[in-house]
């Protein structure tokens, strides 16, 4: 990898990424399975790993979040950083394909599966198998190769795939991957079930304040949370939401100023 696939006939160019986070290697063996298979009939298909260098050491980052550092404003010592040049290498691919398909994991059990994507990415979307949306991670969570592709104008997708402990995952991104593949026109058209999907929508991101932040308990993916619900102690501080919701994402033991947890609707 990088492999390039070209179809016969002209279309447009689609990216899909696999392990832009390095322990999530789960995607890198799908891809691998599936390429010797690929009948590309139109445009292009690119398919990357995001993180070599992570993924060679299994590893979400060797000295940063490459999904951060897509974005303006990255702060100046994470632009020394391994990560940040292999991003300049991914801008480059991004900003000439039309369509970004990013897949990730999580390493929570029984973690929901679900897409990230913006508004203009919800027909596409509508055509893959996840029962659920969430948007909003642009403004809130910037930085992530969706993110940059939303920025450019073009459409990012972030498929999270669910718990990698679950053989499940990578069943969920082969899928995932034939049914982007087959909506984008580049391989022969699959039959998919569109059912309704669930749209969620990331309203803030809870940065610590203080090196103390401790969640009130160990908080699900998409837990319910009911107004003025106690989430955890930021030092002395209590917490509370100020509305019903959800948290996503939620831990604790985080130095101040990191991502606590990200608060949606
Ligand atoms: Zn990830």
């Amino acid at each position: 990898m990088p492999i390039t696939l070209k179809g016969p006939r002209p279309g447009g160019t689609s990216i899909i990424l696999v392990g832009v986070h390095g322990d999530e290697r789960f995607g890198v063996a799908v891809v691998k399975a599936l390429i010797p298979a690929l009948r590309i009939r139109s445009g292009t298909v690119v398919i990357l790993p995001g993180n070599p260098r992570a993924i060679r050491k299994n590893v979400r980052y060797t000295e940063t979040n490459l999904n951060r550092l897509f974005k303006a404003n990255v702060p100046t010592h994470q632009k020394r950083s391994y990560e940040w040049r292999r991003a300049q290498i991914l801008k480059k691919y991004l900003d000439s394909a039309d369509v970004l398909l990013d897949i990730h994991g999580s390493f929570t059990p029984r973690s929901l599966p679900f897409l990230i994507c913006e508004q203009s990415g919800f027909n596409l979307a509508g055509q893959l198998p996840f029962p659920m949306v969430v948007s909003g991670f642009d403004d809130n969570q910037p930085g992530g190769t969706d993110c940059y592709m939303n920025r450019i104008g073009k459409i990012g997708i972030c498929a999270e795939c669910g718990y990698l402990g679950d053989p499940e995952a990578k069943n969920i991104a082969k899928k995932t991957i034939l049914a982007f593949l087959s909506a984008r026109g580049h391989i022969r058209a699959r039959k998919t079930s569109r059912r309704k999907q669930q749209r969620k929508q990331i309203e803030y991101m809870y940065l610590t304040k203080t090196s103390r932040f401790k969640l009130a308990k160990a908080f699900k993916d998409f837990e319910p949370i009911k107004k003025a619900q106690l989430i955890g102690k930021d030092g002395d501080e209590e917490i509370r939401s100020k509305k019903a919701g959800f948290v996503l994402f939620a831990r604790d033991g985080l130095p101040a100023n990191d991502e606590a947890y990200l608060f949606g609707v």
